[in-house]
């Protein structure tokens, strides 16, 4: 009790820590409020260990050096680049799709100056933020009409809410989807004040159960692609062309909520088809809506393309103006359509087809590229391994393509320790343990990173195990 007692009271008073030479060098540097907060923490954290029995360092020195750590963490961003090591290529915890250069230097230009967002400068006055990328939209998927808004989570609200309110829509019971971080198809009926009629069972649904259920108070029927799951064994489900056919017979718009939506066909990359938009388009579906994060591969947006008619309702929903896009998202989703005017840029500019379509060969390079730097690193042993990864953003969700890997293993820190540590650097590390070796994905690991890993694996491996420190 005296002991603890007695550390208490010598613990440096924050002038006193102020005063340490690096301190006031730093206050002198623009620093001050920094400082100070930094001083304050850190004399709480050796009170609080104090107070937990440890005995730390506590001269002036050490706690002014104890602040300065502080002060570095907490200027670091909150939210900042990571390492994604895990082969996961559209990772909705790490930022789902990385944009391409195209799209982030547009976002950037919109951020700095003064721009078009709702000007149309060839008739001096004001313009509509959703025409910059709805022609595009148009000519890339061969609809009528497109519309642009937060997220597809939003666009379905708004979709439905303009087409369905206080009526209802007809969905299968095996579509009846939920998406991580809490999207789940009836929840958002019910939010966007539309009946949600189910119809089927989880593993069959026939055309028939459709055209029983459609009453007079029936608005849409609604497909939802089943993208982060899939139902094997005995299925059927009623095939858009023919739900098209229902729809049109009765009178009934079809919406199709497409989930990853991508504008290229993936059977090219050697995995297995998603539907793409223009083939939903063309399939008979009224209105499609997908996301802009996924495997579009450019930012965070709904997309609602369809039948003009439509889409201008929306247009006019009050909601619209609620879920609307900023001209930072907008810049990029028009530099990342513009890409795809192209299509023999998109391999090579958007860096989710980027490393889609990256041959194993050049994983292997790669992989062998890492290991030379990390070559001299004392007790790490690195071998390039056979590995899978995945698409990701409940995308084909079934599918694991295959990747190459470097897996590290040290004499002396456990694979679950050097996760631990790379993972708490200021780039973080975020890599896979199996069979007791630590992965980083090829595929997915950024190469400009290489020499901040190899340091970071270095300062990892250099620090004791835990069975000498604990
Ligand atoms: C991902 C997904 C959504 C949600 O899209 P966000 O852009 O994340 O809001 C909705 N429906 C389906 C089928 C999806 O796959």
């Amino acid at each position: 009790m005296e002991i603890k007692k007695e550390l208490l009271r010598r613990i440096p008073k924050i002038d006193e820590i102020l005063a340490q030479p690096q301190a006031a060098q730093a206050m002198a540097q623009g620093k001050k409020a920094a400082v100070t907060q930094a001083a304050r923490q850190a004399a709480e954290q050796l009170r609080s260990r104090i107070l937990a029995g440890e005995t730390p360092e506590i001269s002036v020195e050490a706690a002014a050096a104890l602040a300065l750590e502080i002060a570095e963490e907490n200027s670091r961003m909150n939210l900042r680049p990571v390492v994604n090591g895990t082969g996961v290529v559209l990772h909705t915890n790490l930022g789902r799709a990385r944009m391409s250069h195209e799209a982030a230097l547009a976002a950037m230009e919109a951020a700095e100056s003064y721009n078009t967002l709702e000007y149309d400068c060839r008739q001096g006055r004001r313009g509509s933020r959703y025409a910059h990328v709805e022609s595009l939209l148009c000519q890339l998927t061969g609809a009528e009409a497109a519309l642009a808004v937060n997220n597809n989570a939003a666009a379905v609200m708004l979709i439905l809410g303009t087409l369905a309110k206080n009526r209802q829509v007809v969905v299968s019971r095996g579509e009846l989807v939920e998406i991580g971080g809490s999207f789940r198809v009836p929840e958002i009926m019910e939010q966007s004040n539309s009946a949600l009629v189910e119809v089927g069972t989880t593993n069959k649904t026939h055309p028939q159960d459709y055209e029983r259920a459609i009453t007079d108070q029936t608005a849409a029927l609604l497909k939802v692609h089943t993208s982060n799951y899939k139902i094997m064994g005995f299925t059927e489900d009623v095939p858009l062309e023919q739900l098209a056919e229902i729809g049109r017979r009765r009178g009934l718009p079809v919406i199709y909520d497409l989930g990853s939506g991508a504008l290229t066909d993936l059977a090219a990359y050697g995995i297995e088809s998603e539907p793409t938009v223009q083939q939903a388009a063309e399939a008979g579906a009224d209105i499609v809506s997908f996301s802009g994060d996924k495997l579009l591969g450019g930012p965070q947006a709904g997309i609602i393309v369809g039948k003009k008619a439509y889409i201008d309702a929306m247009k006019k929903n009050p909601l619209t103006r609620a879920t609307r896009i900023d001209k930072l998202t907008l810049a990029a989703l028009e530099a990342t359509l513009r890409i795809y005017l192209e299509p023999e840029q998109i391999n090579e500019k958007i860096p989710t087809y980027q490393m889609l379509s990256m041959p194993l060969e050049e994983m292997e390079a790669k992989g062998r590229r890492l290991m030379a730097k990390l070559a001299d690193i004392p007790g790490l042993h690195c071998q390039l391994a056979e590995d899978e990864g995945q698409v990701g953003g409940g995308s084909v969700p079934t599918q694991m393509i295959p990747s190459r890997v470097v897996a590290m293993r040290h004499e002396s820190v456990a694979p679950d320790q050097l996760e631990t540590r790379l993972r708490l650097e200021p780039l973080p590390i975020v890599g896979r343990i199996s069979k007791d070796r630590y992965l980083l994905d090829m595929r997915t690991t950024q190469e400009e990173y290489f020499d901040t890993i190899a340091q970071s694996v270095a300062k990892a491996t250099a620090q004791r195990g835990r069975e000498e420190r604990e």
